[in-house]
């Protein structure tokens, strides 16, 4: 039941720091791209008292010198050293919690209450603010700011993270917003902080981590402290820069670790003329060994054949089209990419790339809206296995390949390839397959073809036409009783396909299948737009699944589900609402649990709870009706209420407001509990 965030994870524990010199003109986006990554400074001047304020964040340059940052000969900031503080102000209700439960895990910060506000304050030593903001008039006398500014930027390099693409994107396609970001070193801690007004409307306010994992030796990581929407609110649906609507991948991969493929994305540009395409691809990844494998893009071109400028650094990927193109209108780019970067987990025979280690993604959820046409061919024995239909199965001399087509619009890609058997069974209204790894697995091949049959047979009853013509069950060789599921598809770990070697495990399987089933309607027929949304596709998923499991196992597999929901959201009452989930995985102290309890726990028993209070047939009217009111569309949970208010002539905004904006936890009353004791009265009686 990992998230679904897990396929488009940038996979931080795994990414190294490698930047590369960028392909930029000397004027326009690239050369200001190019002076921020290597910037110059000013004279310096002596500052007193002065004020400077962005978004929730004031600063005051209480004494010491500053001096403009320049880059190329572009003033976008301001460096400062001396004696200065800062306040951060949170003032969202669903922020504050998340803060102060962030704050209290992984922080020194101690947020107190101020008005309505939650902030934290610090004094520091030394600042640099960059970005579209107006800049305080310097004087002279500031002395030479040159090494310390050196001192401050050799702390902040090594910190995972890339504003500057934000800015130049802001720069150059949406002049009359704002991006702005500083980074303090603080008396308490280090702090980032990202204004971005423009693209993603949100603010963030940051400390850092040292990498906790292998590949990621010696450098810090961003943990968000404090995340507020600018100029909305949280759940109000961002339209992205672009949306990506078509893909058509030629991959051919050797059977060691090189792979060669060509990306050709459809894009078209959203709101207004774009000039600057930004996007999220796998530079270099590190493998068990701690060796560097890499993504090479060696051109990227569009429709016209004009070779096109980009910087790919930190998982990014910035892209500058030759001329802007008209909002609405298509742009085509084609990426020619290679690298050794197919990584078989522990020497296994299969790698599986996903996300944007497969496809340059569009940063944001809302982007994702893309067909896609596969051609994958992997040398033989193995197998390569794409999303979509398969329209046909070739054996080469060398290679195997795949020609395969997701015709719906699609989120979060993956292709895999390895030593695996596939056997179809064809029912009446559809084709499932079954991939199992390194053996040919007939009982496998049987009952989970069978038992997915039915799961879906319970699901069209329930929430409409299964969204697809074929299903993909593909065994992932690990352990653990987890699923992921990518259109079309569910991976399942081994304990699925051989339930004898690890009976524990197995025992779920029903409750893990169901689950990643359900995820076909809540994740890819209404879709999630922002990581805010994801109890759209998790909690509604899990609901989904004991609803098949009641159906399958009966009222106790139901109550046992509903039962352990209700104690496990119990654990997390102070951490935060469930729309913050998603942030609340970085706290390091308890791993994933709160987000985990939010998600899988309480979003289902609030479901549970107004399914109580609804009734079986309004509540399945509402799951029915959401469905199909936004079927292929993003899901958003403000919604909700005006559906809830038409079927039970009820305002659910009070119970939306507390249970699922709030913290609070809902009281229903037991499943089956009261029910079966009154049926063995009666028959008693
Ligand atoms: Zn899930």
């Amino acid at each position: 039941m990992k998230a679904l965030r897990d396929l488009t994870c940038r996979a931080a524990c795994l990414l190294l720091i490698l930047g590369m010199p960028a392909t930029f003109a000397d004027d326009g986006p690239g050369a200001i791209l190019n002076g921020l990554y290597d910037p110059g400074l000013g004279p310096a001047a002596a500052v007193q008292g002065v004020e400077l304020s962005v978004g929730h964040l004031t600063i005051k340059l209480d004494n010491g010198s500053a001096a403009p940052i320049l880059a190329g000969d572009k003033p976008l900031g301001l460096f400062f050293q001396g004696s200065g503080s800062y306040t951060y102000r949170s003032e969202e209700p669903m922020d504050q919690t998340a803060f102060a439960y962030m704050a209290n895990k992984v922080s020194k910060f101690e947020p107190a209450k101020k008005g309505d506000a939650l902030q934290v304050e610090d004094t520091f030593e030394s600042l640099a603010i960059i970005g579209s903001i107006d800049l305080p008039e310097l004087g002279t006398g500031g002395g030479d700011l040159g090494e310390s500014f050196g001192e401050h930027r050799k702390y902040f390099d090594g910190v995972w993270w890339l504003p500057e693409h934000a800015l130049v994107q802001q720069l150059a396609d949406m002049p009359q917003s704002q991006v702005a970001y500083a980074e303090i070193r603080g008396a308490t801690e280090e702090v980032t902080y990202l204004y971005d007004g423009s693209r993603d409307k949100v603010e963030r306010f940051c400390n850092h981590e040292k990498a906790r994992y292998q590949g990621g030796r010696g450098l810090l990581f961003e943990q968000t402290l404090s995340e507020q929407p600018v100029g909305r609110n949280r759940l109000d649906f961002v339209d992205p820069a672009f949306l990506l609507t078509h893909v058509d991948l030629d991959f051919t991969a050797s059977k060691k670790e090189d792979a060669q493929m060509t990306v050709v994305e459809t894009i078209i540009p959203r709101g207004m003329a774009r000039s600057v395409f930004r996007f999220d691809f796998t530079r270099a990844l590190a493998d068990a060994e701690g060796d560097t494998r890499q993504y090479n893009i060696r051109s990227i071109t569009d429709g016209q054949g004009n070779e096109l400028a980009f910087d790919h650094r930190r998982g990014e990927l910035l892209v500058l089209a030759a001329s802007p193109v008209p909002a609405n209108a298509e742009l085509k780019l084609t990426f020619e990419v290679d690298g050794n970067f197919l990584i078989r987990p522990g020497g296994d025979s299969f790698w599986l790339l996903r996300g944007d280690g497969l496809l340059p993604s569009p940063q944001v959820l809302a982007g994702e809206y893309w067909t896609l046409d596969t051609r994958a061919s992997v040398e033989k024995p193995w197998v390569p296995i794409a999303m979509g239909d398969t329209i046909e199965r070739t054996e080469g001399e060398t290679h195997n390949t795949v020609v395969s087509k997701m015709s719906r619009p699609s989120q979060l890609p993956i292709l895999l390839g390895g030593r695996y058997y596939i056997h179809e069974e064809s029912f009446d209204d559809m084709t499932i397959r079954v991939a199992s790894y390194g053996q040919r697995n007939k009982r496998a091949f049987q009952s989970l073809s069978q038992l997915a049959h039915k799961v879906i047979g319970f699901y069209e009853q329930f929430l409409g036409d299964f969204p697809y013509d074929e299903f993909n069950i593909i065994e992932i060789h690990d352990t653990g009783a987890w699923g992921q599921a990518p259109p079309a598809t569910m991976f399942i770990t081994s304990e699925a396909f051989n339930p004898l070697t690890n009976q524990e495990a197995a025992r779920g399987v029903n409750e893990r299948f169901a689950h990643e089933i359900a995820h076909q309607y809540w994740g890819h027929v209404v879709k999630m737009g922002s990581w805010d949304e994801q109890w759209i596709t998790e909690s509604f998923a899990e609901y989904t699944a004991a609803m098949a499991i009641r159906q399958l196992k009966g009222d106790q597999g139901y109550s046992k589900m509903v039962g352990e929901w209700k104690r496990q959201a119990g654990l997390v009452k102070d951490a935060g609402a469930i729309p913050v989930a998603m942030r609340l995985a970085d706290a390091s102290v308890d791993g994933n649990l709160a987000r985990f309890n939010l998600l899988y726990n309480k979003g289902p028993y609030v479901l549970y709870a107004l399914h109580q209070e609804i009734g079986d047939d309004k509540f399945a009217a509402f799951m029915r009706n959401y469905q199909k009111g936004m079927e292929w569309q993003f899901g958003n949970t403000p919604s909700m209420v005006g559906l809830l208010k038409a079927l039970t002539g009820k305002d659910y905004q009070p119970f939306f407001d507390k249970y699922v904006y709030g913290t609070a936890l809902p009281d229903a009353p037991d499943p089956s509990g009261g029910k079966k004791k009154k049926k063995k009265k009666k028959k008693r009686g």
